[in-house]
């Protein structure tokens, strides 16, 4: 594999990147979806190469529903499966119990909390057994991103994290959406960039950060723990 890392950094076209992958690790290749623009991109690639790639998605229970909207368009386009994962029944039962319906609201620890039961615990079930993870991360995405390579070990999770798309642009990916008429969330359309939750995601104004409506009313840095 160590001669592979560097042939697959150096890759410029996604489809062979992946196909080396999957062919180094058969059936132990997933890629995580949100259905954000990125992923969308990343989707049609897989999906458009009849990539041998397992994909999954969280749903958090919390959702918008232009994100399920998405969901069907995507399944009803392609015509290929993807795994759902859900929170465990119990953990959320709980939270609500003892902190209520948004305590995400109340503080960064509670806000990790919510995230950590309805993102965070999932994405290890919907890992396990996996050897590459593929994403859609951008480096102009957040500040935490910009040193991100794009094959990198993950020695927490014991697997690779394949970023093929860590230094495209903004301009690069939408060009892609564009050219390929891949679908995508109509809350793009109304000024939202990086969509998640729907209690915890809102519009940003022209100029503000891609990542300025996730968590809008905290200070701290903007990620869920997913990549952290
Ligand atoms: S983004 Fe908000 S609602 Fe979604 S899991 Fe995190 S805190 Fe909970």
């Amino acid at each position: 594999m160590k001669d592979l890392t560097g042939i697959i950094a150096q890759q410029t076209d996604i489809a062979t990147g992946i196909r080396m992958l999957t062919e180094e690790f058969p059936g132990q290749v997933v890629f995580s979806t949100s259905f954000g623009q990125e992923d969308q991109v990343l989707a049609d690639i897989i999906w458009r190469n009849h990539l041998p790639v397992r994909v999954f998605t969280l749903d958090t229970g919390r959702l918008f529903q232009e994100t399920y909207d998405l969901m069907d368009l995507t399944r009803a386009r392609y015509k290929q499966p993807f795994d759902v994962y859900f929170p465990q029944t119990e953990a959320v039962q709980n939270l609500l119990r003892e902190k209520g319906t948004n305590s995400f609201y109340d503080s960064v620890e509670n806000r990790k909390e919510c995230c950590h039961i309805r993102k965070v615990e999932p994405l290890g079930r919907a890992l396990q057994g996996a050897k590459v993870w593929i994403t859609g991360l951008r480096a102009e995405q957040s500040e935490n991103r910009h040193d991100m390579p794009v094959l990198e070990w993950d020695g927490h999770r014991g697997l690779y994290k394949y970023n093929p798309l860590i230094r495209w642009s903004f301009e690069e990916m939408i060009a892609y959406l564009k050219a390929n008429n891949v679908p995508y969330n109509k809350l793009h359309d109304k000024g939202f960039i990086s969509i998640g939750c729907a209690p915890c995601t809102r519009a940003i104004e022209p100029g503000e950060h891609p990542r300025a409506g996730r968590w809008w009313w905290e200070l701290s840095k903007k990620e869920c723990g997913l990549h952290s």
